[in-house]
């Protein structure tokens, strides 16, 4: 058995809107993301993180624009991204998550994104870790300008000729 990590991190430009998608929950807000995607910077960040554990590139390589319609689930990218973890005997052991968001606060909200990560990525709660934090007025996130995300995920490996 072989261990792997890896990071990923997104952004995007919030602008007047209706709602965000978040771990791949809707939340009603005044602001919606600027992408061609649905702009889950969070699936976005979490996909990353799992290709990055098994180096096999990033998001922006697999999914160019040309092949994203426009307002797409990004569940897809995570669900296909889970299909090449099994193909490689990869699974998901655990992960962590940091959402920046200056408003509206996201503390209502942790929960119920960590049950919709839970659902997507068939992982219980208990190995979901989901933090938000305010850009305390400071930068992009902090002016209202923008909304990111990071991720970590661990990955356990079938050693090939195990
Ligand atoms: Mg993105």
């Amino acid at each position: 058995m072989q261990m792997r990590i890896g990071i990923g991190n997104d952004i995007h430009r919030l602008e007047s809107g209706n709602g965000i998608r978040l771990g791949g929950l809707f939340i009603p807000c005044p602001f919606s993301c600027r992408a061609r995607s649905d702009g889950d910077v969070l699936l976005h960040a979490l996909t990353d993180a799992m290709l990055g554990a098994l180096a096999e590139g990033d998001i922006g390589d697999r999914y160019p624009e040309s092949a994203v319609r426009q307002g797409e689930d990004s569940r897809r990218f995570v669900l296909e991204t889970l299909a090449l973890l099994a193909a490689r005997r990869a699974r998901l052991v655990n992960i962590d998550c940091i959402i920046e968001l200056e408003r509206p606060r996201l503390a209502e909200w942790k929960e119920a994104i960590g049950q919709s990560l839970s659902d997507i990525l068939s992982l219980p709660p208990d190995r979901i870790g989901v933090k938000a934090k305010t850009g305390e007025g400071l930068g992009p996130v902090g002016e209202g300008l923008a909304i990111a995300a990071r991720a970590v995920a661990l990955l356990s490996v079938e050693a090939p000729d195990a």
